[in-house]
């Protein structure tokens, strides 16, 4: 499999540590709110590189942490007047049931920033010890300075170094690096941990590298998020841990790029987020039910995971249109038997080409289009679907009412002969029976209405 690496700015064949196995970590969710579509693209992207690996055969293990304190949290938690357990809790919850309509995997371990402090205070003793990190009135620092790779993730050509200047707040400034804040002393009103350098809180990037190391080790595979934490999250990561460890933290950096509404990052802070269930509700047009989570999932795959994607609700709907009449037409075929080796191969050719899911897309449709038997095709849909998550392995069997397929027969018969007079006739009755023919580029398809 290639894959773009953000560390060496190039496609690269990707090569597990250990023969079979992948660790693959993944930024987890801030949990103060309802996650939004944006974040779920994010998520689906790492879902998708994370069954491709399994179609390779690697076996996969995938943590992702929970954020459940920080800056945001503590914030809302405060402006609710909550325990901040009970707010993460109900936002934790709502996550996992998200997760499951969109088709996403379960990652092997979800740990939480709360319930890993001493992995955190360890690391920081560490990085005390070894003079990357310095104490400071407020809190714990990393010395930027004393890292010579600080930047090798995000190149930091474009931005400045503020000297000296230190950065205490979770919501960081994107234009420039400074020294960052390990550990942040204890405030009135906010939770505090007992520590050999004072009692206080972590900072957001300390909890990634101490959860990603305690589950995968010092050095593993694969490490992803949105493109917005590649600087400063990732690039602190990188610091904090190859600092404390001597070694290289992480192979293979993967980013995937933003959801967009309007041409702006979707996002909380600019008021323009949709979560999952506003999908569901918006009604379509022509009073259909709302909208379903995996035409969303669908939506995403129609871009590479490397470009930004445009949401509109038009396009939701084409998303909803085509995954509607794929399973349409899936519910016509027969059982599945032997599959068709040449697709299933351009199929995952395009796969492991970085993830070309539009292409992957492409050649499922050409697969379905094409004039190989339907028991084929099932087959091959099948295990492309392993891959693209639609659920396609779920679809019930459409089933003709007595005597509409030899009619359906007859009449692509007369259709052959050109006689559309008796060919209409047939198709009204076959509506009649509930079944509804639809004449294509390549071929008549039914479809169900209504079972008698
Ligand atoms: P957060 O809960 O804000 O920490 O974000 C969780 C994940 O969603 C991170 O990997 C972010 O990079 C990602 N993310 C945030 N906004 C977007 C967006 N508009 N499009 C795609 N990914 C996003
Ligand atoms: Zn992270």
């Amino acid at each position: 499999m290639k894959l773009y690496n953000y560390l060496s700015k190039k496609v690269e064949e990707f090569k597990p540590i250990v023969d079979g196995k992948v660790g693959m970590y993944t930024c987890g969710p801030t949990v103060y709110d309802y996650v939004h579509i944006g974040n779920w693209r994010t998520f689906v992207f790492e879902d998708v590189l994370k069954k491709a690996l399994t179609f390779d055969g690697y076996k996969v293990n995938h943590v992702m942490n929970i954020t459940d304190i920080d800056d945001k949290i503590i914030k809302r938690a405060r402006d609710e007047s909550l325990e901040l357990r009970d707010l993460t809790a109900k936002y934790e919850r709502a996550f996992f049931e998200d997760l499951e309509k969109l088709n996403i995997l379960r990652a092997n371990e979800y740990p939480r920033a709360t319930e890993n402090i001493t992995t955190m205070i360890r690391i920081i003793v560490v990085l005390l010890d070894k003079g990357f990190a310095y104490k400071a009135d407020d809190g714990v620092y990393f010395s930027v300075e004393k890292f010579p790779d600080y930047g090798k993730l995000s190149g930091l050509e474009k931005r400045q170094l503020k000297k000296g200047a230190r950065i205490n707040d979770d919501l960081y400034d994107k234009e420039s690096w400074s020294d960052f804040a390990l550990w942040k002393n204890k405030k009135d009103r906010e939770p505090s941990w007992p520590a050999p350098f004072g009692e206080g809180r972590p900072g957001w990037h300390i909890e990634c590298s101490a959860m990603s190391m305690e589950a995968l080790g010092e050095h593993f595979d694969i490490h992803c998020g949105g493109v917005d934490l590649l600087f400063p999250h990732h690039e602190n990561e990188i610091a904090q841990s190859e600092a404390a460890t001597g070694k290289k933290f992480v192979n293979f950096w993967l980013e995937g790029e933003h959801l967009l509404v309007d041409g702006q990052k979707m996002s909380k802070s600019l008021g323009n987020i949709y979560t999952l269930s506003d999908v569901i509700k918006k009604g379509l047009p022509a009073g259909r039910q709302g909208f379903e989570p995996l035409a969303l999932r669908y939506l995403f795959l129609t871009a590479h995971y490397r470009s930004k994607l445009n949401f509109t609700w038009e396009s939701l709907e084409a998303a909803q249109n085509a995954l509607s009449n794929l399973r349409d037409q899936i519910a016509t075929w027969d059982d599945p038997k032997i599959g068709c080796a040449g697709l299933e191969n351009d199929f995952k050719n395009a796969v492991n080409n970085d993830l070309d899911m539009p292409r992957a897309i492409a050649i499922m449709w050409e697969t379905v289009k094409s004039d190989n038997p339907t028991s084929a095709k099932h087959r091959s849909i099948l295990v492309m679907d392993e891959v693209l998550g639609l659920g396609l392995g779920e679809i019930k069997k459409a089933v003709l009412p007595k005597g509409a397929k030899e009619l359906i027969d007859e009449r692509e018969e007369l259709r052959k002969a050109g006689n559309f007079e008796e060919s209409d006739k047939i198709r009204e009755e076959l509506l009649e029976m509930g079944v509804v023919i639809e004449d294509t580029f390549e071929g008549s398809k039914w479809k169900v209405i209504k079972n008698e």
